[in-house]
């Protein structure tokens, strides 16, 4: 896959241009970090070189030590949006998937100690990795799906987008008021509980909506 690219489920190749993410955006995941709640989204970016697709083999560094998985769902924007309210927030999405916004820890939490941006702790190769994007169905609810990631056969995250302390909706038309976002940037909305360390050899299978949408396997 080229930098920049994600399958879609029709095999039809979407361009990604900026990935934001965010932080804190469940409330028991804040929790199990020791976080505090915020009062506003927490937003971060990830780069084209740190993408990746969620299938094969996916190899993640080792000499940072703890490399952690947070499965999240991702929005594509079909078009782009400035100082949109949520309504048009919601409308401008145009594809769906799942990602593993994989972390550096250990590298984070020094990085949070000293007040310094994540961007360390959240950009290297491989970690931003991308199942396949399906279609926005007619009437689909991006704020009330669910999803869920298996490791080695044991399920480590569940997921109902209702539980969100930001929702979708929100989320991009909090950023839309000082970025605009373009057709074809990503936002991945935050991870739920369960977040924890790869180990080399583990079996990833993420799912939508019970239906599963990727699987991948860890080296490190
Ligand atoms: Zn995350």
């Amino acid at each position: 896959m080229q930098h920049g690219n994600v399958r879609t489920g029709k095999s039809k190749v979407n361009t990604v241009g900026a990935i934001y993410c965010v932080g804190r955006n469940y409330s028991a995941h804040a929790h199990e970090l020791n976080n505090p709640i915020p009062d506003e989204p927490v937003i971060f970016t990830k780069t084209a070189a740190s993408l990746a697709p969620f299938e094969g083999d996916i190899h993640v560094p080792k000499q940072w030590g703890r490399c952690d998985y947070e499965t999240e769902l991702v929005v594509q924007l079909g078009r782009t949006i400035y100082q949109a309210d949520e309504h048009q927030s919601l409308d401008s999405i145009s594809h769906l998937g799942l990602a593993l916004d994989l972390t550096l820890r250990d590298k984070q939490s020094v990085l949070k100690e000293k007040g310094l941006p994540w961007t360390l702790a959240k950009n290297f190769t491989n970690a931003c990795v991308l199942s396949t994007f399906q279609p926005v169905q007619e009437g689909q609810q991006v704020d009330s799906l669910q999803f869920a990631l298996d490791i080695n056969n044991h399920r480590q995250q569940t997921a109902d987008t209702r539980h969100m302390l930001f929702p979708v909706g929100v989320l991009l038309s909090f950023i839309s008021q000082t970025i605009p976002l373009c057709a074809g940037d990503i936002v991945l909305t935050g991870t739920p509980s369960g977040v924890g360390e790869l180990h080399h050899g583990d079996e990833l299978i993420a799912y939508l909506e019970h239906k599963k949408i990727a699987s991948a396997r860890i080296t490190r």
